[in-house]
């Protein structure tokens, strides 16, 4: 049997399972490659952007540096990223910040994802070489003011009219939005009632589009969410997304979302918990470091274990996912198990720190409060929940 070593479980980056033992080479490089990113450019600098509530261009346009945009997809010079790697960038990214992950997971998976898994050729090769590059932003969107979690029945209409569309109704929460080249509004065909992705090309030009940010978001604050309005939008009928009939078209794409995001919560949750580890180890209480207390290694035990359970799930998530065998139930269950263990081991890293907890410049904080919304979208913990559920029953509790 092999020894037991302090450097199998604490180093750079927790890993106390040794999950590490089964990525290749080159997804440590690529993993490294991103980390070595959100320590020298996400860190020292995003704490000033998430209290002002304002969109860090300076870190977010140098992600175009990464080679990790579009993730999977692999044409028109998009990463083509295996999905081992694709989960890894979403927990170093998580890791760092909640802000720029879902920036990033807006762009590259949301918005690249479903003009790459639903569009034609031509569509591809209109949108995804500038998206690519950055130089063109995406947002999707999906969510409305009165219909969130029974997100298949949205009001959003199009109605055929000429060469193209017109579009009428309201979405909410939109990442992205107002900084958006490229948004993909999804709405029921009027006459057919078929479900269908609309690319709104400049929306911010875009007559009858009005776009809003959402001001007081206590958590994400550095990543911009907007209502919009559209009031008799046209839209060509080319920039219908070619290959998306029914909502379960585009469940496709929310299913890759949930995936990443279980690992964006793994990171969040890791992040915290290496901060709480290091924090405990070198401060000082009734003469002596307060990581020998016992009640301070329940916590950092608890902690340990939710993390480590976390990542060997997402790792055997990653085998299904590239074998074609990713499916709503088990997306889902990656996704409600993360998310909900998230908020709790950022809330018990922020309760290490004491009144340092709260206090922006230690992170914690910070991490504790993305991870709310982390609980939210993508489906909330309910809907995941439920959708694990129906898996296992075949019976639908949604209503
Ligand atoms: C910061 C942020 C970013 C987001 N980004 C985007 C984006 O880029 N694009 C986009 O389209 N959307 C986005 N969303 C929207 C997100 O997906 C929704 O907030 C989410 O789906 C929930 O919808 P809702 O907020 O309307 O809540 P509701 O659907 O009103 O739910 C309220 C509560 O009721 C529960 N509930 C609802 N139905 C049931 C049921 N059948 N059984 C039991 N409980 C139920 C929910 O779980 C929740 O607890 C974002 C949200 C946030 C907060």
């Amino acid at each position: 049997m092999a020894n037991l070593t302090e450097a199998a479980s604490v180093y750079d980056g927790f890993d106390f399972y040794q999950v590490d033992m089964h990525f290749s080479d080159k997804q440590k490089a690529l993993r490294q490659e991103v980390r070595d990113f959100v320590e020298r450019e996400v860190i020292p600098n995003i704490n000033p952007y998430w209290e002002m509530a304002e969109f860090p261009w300076e870190i977010a346009r140098k992600i175009v540096n990464l080679p990790i945009i579009g993730g999977p997809l692999f044409e028109h010079d998009a990463a083509g990223l295996d999905f081992v790697e694709m989960g890894l960038v979403m927990y170093e990214l998580g890791k760092g910040d909640g802000s720029i992950s879902t920036f990033y997971g807006v762009h590259s998976g949301l918005a690249m994802g479903s003009i790459g898994m639903l569009g034609d050729e031509e569509q591809k090769a209109r949108w995804l070489p500038e998206m690519v590059k950055l130089e063109k932003i995406g947002a999707f969107g999906l969510t409305e003011p009165e219909v969130g979690s029974n997100a298949a029945q949205v009001k959003t209409t199009a109605r055929k009219s000429g060469d193209g569309f017109v579009l009428s109704g309201a979405k909410r929460w939109i990442g992205n939005a107002s900084i958006s080249d490229i948004l993909i509004i999804w709405a029921r065909d009027e006459d057919s009632g078929d479900f269908g992705g609309f690319v709104i090309e400049n929306p911010g030009e875009t007559e009858g589009v009005a776009i809003k940010d959402i001001w007081g978001k206590v958590g994400k604050r550095a990543v911009l969410n907007a209502d919009i309005r559209l009031d008799n939008v046209f839209v060509p009928k080319e920039n219908r997304l070619a290959y998306v009939k029914r909502f379960r078209d585009m469940a496709q794409v929310l299913g890759v979302g949930r995936y990443g995001v279980a690992w964006e919560a793994a990171g969040v949750a890791a992040g915290a918990f290496e901060l709480a580890l290091k924090y405990t180890k070198a401060r000082e209480q009734f003469g002596k470091p307060i990581a020998g207390f016992q009640l301070i290694q329940q916590k950092l035990v608890e902690m340990a274990t939710e993390v480590t359970l976390m990542q060997t799930l997402c790792l055997q998530l990653s085998h299904l996912i590239n074998r074609g065998l990713l499916n709503a139930g088990t997306a889902s269950m990656a996704k409600y198990n993360n998310a909900r263990k998230a908020r709790y081991v950022t809330q018990l890293a922020r309760e290490c720190l004491g009144g340092n907890g709260i206090i922006i410049e230690n992170h914690i904080a910070r991490l504790m409060l993305d991870a709310e919304i982390i609980y939210t979208y993508e489906g909330t913990n309910e809907v995941n929940l439920l959708l694990v559920g129906r898996e296992l029953t075949g019976l639908n509790a949604f209503v």
